[in-house]
């Protein structure tokens, strides 16, 4: 039987997991920056990390799932000042509608999410120990800086060196800093900004503080894995490391997970670049009832190492793939019961999944089981199908629910009186009945016996 394998961004290589207590997991996973909603490059890390939790507990251990959010930063502040809306109303309404969008994902829910305001008093303890192992310095403009020469281990996650990217910064960019490579911890107040009062001043603290205070308190010093898209690499988890690290004396994160890029085009999905598609948007252009799992689909089924170029082809390829799975369920409906991990494709998807979550080759075995449930019609295999779909978070809907869709026309009346036209042989209107139909995006199909069923196209 396999046991689990994780790529460690750390070392670079394929680590079989051990968790720190046995039986039990400490995932932290960097959260969102509540000012707009996410687009389906964020929704790619999201989800990428649900599956990466909900596979950790298929494999029997208990995991506490924390992500973040972060509801202080210049960001929020600007657009708060832009719309004239206080930046409360901004993030609450902001971590509302990601809530929503998690939910049509089908995004386990974290069991916790730390908000960073909530948080300011862990974080100025942090900064305090740092600065009493000389690790942190008030500067001269009353900002608190992270001393990065004085951390011996900087650089170690994204391998840079020091020296290399001193030569890549501007000199003097910040006069108050000591080096060019030092981060603030804690900001010094200005007028018409959010402040706290601290043993530093008032003020606000930095972005990468957050992520080591909220992780410390939710799971301790050292905890499993931590998570996030590719680009927190550098420079904001190689800060966390030398926050965390640099106060503890403890060994940080055991397994550092990174996922690939969602591209647009040739480029990174991003605000910055303007080349974004929000998951809402998305999800608004699919169906209501099939389009979060078809966009989960997209998004998980190429490995989570390897970038993927979001296109229409792709989201619709993806939906055709789920109808095709949810058919077969609906063909033959699935045995209840526990899976059997000895038959040969649950044996395989496991293997696979183990193997550093390797989607594409777990979702292979799921199509192949597809065909063989159509050519067995086993309830015994439906019920292994949708069992293995469970640990994966796909495959949970009710089949004939999901395959009608959300529909607007009156499908079952319109059918009905379709059947009495063709009785009455009035095949003129029988026709036009099913092309309404089919012009509202639904398929006939007449069975043997005169009943007639039917699906969204
Ligand atoms: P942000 O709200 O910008 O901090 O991003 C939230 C998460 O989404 C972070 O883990 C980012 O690394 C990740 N992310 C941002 N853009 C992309 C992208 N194009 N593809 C995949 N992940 C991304
Ligand atoms: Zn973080």
């Amino acid at each position: 039987m396999s046991t689990l394998a994780i790529h460690n961004t750390l070392t670079r290589r394929k680590e079989p997991f051990v968790p720190l207590v046995p039986g039990r997991a400490g995932v932290y996973v960097c959260g969102p920056t509540v000012y707009d909603y996410i687009h389906v490059g964020n929704a790619r890390t999201f989800s990428v990390f649900d599956l990466v939790v909900r596979w950790l507990r298929a494999t029997g251990l208990e995991v506490t799932y924390v992500r973040n959010v972060t509801d202080v930063d210049d960001k929020i502040m600007d657009r708060a000042r832009a719309r004239g809306e206080p930046i409360e109303a901004l993030t609450e309404r902001t971590v509302a509608a990601f809530e929503e969008d998690c939910a049509r994902l089908l995004l386990v829910k974290p069991d916790r999410e730390p908000r960073a305001t909530r948080y300011i008093g862990p974080m100025v303890e942090l900064i305090s120990v740092l600065e009493s192992k000389g690790l942190a310095y008030r500067a001269a403009n009353g900002d608190v800086y992270f001393s990065v020469r004085d951390f011996p281990g900087y650089g170690k996650l994204s391998r840079r060196n020091l020296d290399d990217l001193r030569a890549g910064e501007r000199v003097a960019i910040e006069a108050a800093k000591h080096d060019p490579l030092d981060f603030v911890l804690w900001k010094a107040a200005k007028p018409g900004e959010p402040a706290w009062p601290s043993v530093f001043g008032d003020g606000r603290p930095g972005w990468h503080i957050e992520c080591s205070a909220m992780s410390a308190r939710e799971l301790g010093a050292t905890f499993d894995i931590h998570g996030g898209g590719w680009d927190l690499q550098f420079p904001h988890h190689e800060n966390e490391i030398a926050q965390s690290e640099g106060a503890s004396g403890q060994p940080f994160v055991r397994y550092w997970m990174h996922a690939a890029f969602l591209n647009m085009g040739e480029e990174k999905m991003s605000k910055s670049l303007g080349n974004v598609a929000t998951a809402r948007e998305v999800l608004a252009s699919l169906d209501p009832v099939q389009g979060g799992e078809q966009l989960r689909l997209l998004l998980l089924r190429g490995h989570y190492r390897s970038e993927i170029t979001y296109t229409r082809e792709l989201l619709d390829d993806a939906g055709n793939a789920l109808r095709g799975l949810y058919t077969a369920l609906r063909e033959t409906p699935p045995a209840d019961g526990p899976v059997d991990w000895t038959s040969p494709w649950a044996a395989r998807f496991r293997d696979a999944m183990n193997d550093d979550f390797d989607t594409p080759v777990a979702f292979a075995v799921l199509h192949e089981l597809r065909a063989e449930v159509n050519r067995t019609r086993s309830p015994a295999l439906a019920g292994l199908l949708k069992g293995l779909g469970a640990t994966i978070g796909f495959l949970q809907q009710e089949p004939d629910a999901f395959l009608k869709g959300g529909v607007t026309v009156d499908v079952a009346a319109l059918i009905a009186e379709r059947q009495a036209a063709k009785r009455a042989k009035d095949y003129a209107r029988a026709d036009a009945i099913r092309q309404e139909l089919d012009a509202a995006g639904i398929v006939l199909e007449d069975k043997p016996g005169g009943v007639t069923e039917w699906r969204k196209k």
